[in-house]
């Protein structure tokens, strides 16, 4: 182990913990509390990094007031998924690495990396071919585990960290979550992603993100639908080349319409009954509607529509460790998206997040913690 201002420790010290500020959720919908907490040094392939970005997600909405709404009354409990409080939030982190394990690899003392919140268990086969994000005994970073809303992380192992390139912490952080849940979903509709357009629903965070990134990857026609004005102007300007007003009493004939005739590729960033209902409605036979959103709610879906329409409803849950070096590489290839970020201290929690609730945030913003 290295320790930075340590240089006293002489291998074999037994490893000690230290202090750390962390911003911690005591119990559902409580404001946070400033803490001092232990952090263990790291061991074998762990990293022990300072946060000088964590950005700020809806996802830590739903943490905060402990459930998803299933629609129909219904509420999935976060506690019944084994989400515990308290808990330190903070999943879209970058950190400055101050200390490595003995057996931690590619990484030392000083590198800025993101960290790949979506852990799994690495062993099991859904990990080994890469989608950790989808194992079964997940340990996502701010959700499982202790978060980056705090000055700094203990990282299970090297391989969850990946190098920014150019990008600033500030930028790469928001990539770890609406970044790669939004070129995660675009990659689901690769195959016809450059020949029709494609359509985005909900121009909030990540659906910002998701229309720069559909230009990036080469989509000619971004169709966004939003019911909120300003919103949809924000998605024209970052990139979208038509808007439709999903709340408008023709919203389907007016993607339909922008579609050429329906759409091969429907991404919906909200998730709520109106939205998938919408989206499904508006797909020529063969498209697809990827759904990614957690707002929540239920739809009914007519069985035979599956086939005789060869339609295809799917879910996109954040991304794997490939999609997240693909899209840190195509962030540096062709520039950031530009999505507006606001830098908060840790002490702002609390308002940070009730501002992002109440819908006062365009774009994203970013705590720093340690900066
Ligand atoms: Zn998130
Ligand atoms: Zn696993």
């Amino acid at each position: 182990m290295t320790v930075e201002g340590d240089a006293g420790a002489k291998p074999g010290d037994a490893p000690h913990a230290m202090k750390i500020t962390a911003a911690v959720v005591p119990a559902r919908s409580q404001p946070f509390e400033i803490q001092q907490l232990d952090l263990a040094a790291p061991l074998a392939d762990e990293v022990l990094v300072r946060i000088v970005a964590s950005g700020l997600c809806h996802t830590d909405l739903h943490l905060w007031e402990g459930h998803y709404d299933l629609g129909s009354g219904k509420k999935l409990m976060l506690a019944d998924r084994g989400i515990k409080l308290p808990l330190t939030m903070g999943h879209e982190n970058v950190g400055e690495v101050v200390a490595v394990g003995s057996d931690a690899k590619g990484v030392k003392v000083g590198d800025v990396r993101l960290v790949n919140p979506w852990m799994g268990c690495g062993e099991c086969k859904v990990c080994q071919r890469g989608d950790e994000n989808l194992c079964l005994k997940p340990q996502n970073v701010g959700v499982f585990s202790q978060g980056g809303y705090a000055t700094h992380m203990l990282v299970p192992s090297h391989r969850h960290l990946f190098d920014i390139g150019k990008l600033t912490p500030q930028q790469a952080a928001p990539l770890a979550c609406s970044g790669v849940t939004a070129y995660s979903a675009l990659k689901k509709v690769e195959a016809t992603l450059k020949d029709e357009p494609v359509v985005i629903i909900g121009a909030g965070g990540v659906g910002l993100m998701g229309v720069t990134l559909a230009r990036k990857m080469g989509a000619k026609d971004v169709i966004i639908v939003d019911i909120d004005a300003g919103k949809r102007d924000a998605a024209m300007k970052a990139g979208a080349t038509a808007a439709v007003d999903g709340s408008a009493a023709d919203a389907v004939a007016q993607i339909q319409k922008a579609t050429g005739g329906g759409a091969w590729a429907v991404i919906d960033f909200v998730g709520s009954s109106e939205t998938v209902n919408l989206a499904v409605s508006s797909i020529i036979k063969g498209g697809s509607v990827v759904v990614v959103g957690l707002f929540g709610g239920d739809v009914t879906v007519p069985t035979p529509y599956l086939p005789l329409r060869a339609m295809t409803l799917r879910g996109s849950y954040v991304g794997s460790q490939s999609d997240i070096a693909e899209l840190i590489d195509l962030v540096n290839r062709t520039g950031m998206p530009p999505v507006p970020i606001r830098t908060r201290p840790l002490e702002q929690v609390n308002d940070a997040l009730n501002d992002l609730r109440a819908g006062r945030v365009t774009g994203r913003v970013v705590l720093t913690p340690a900066a």
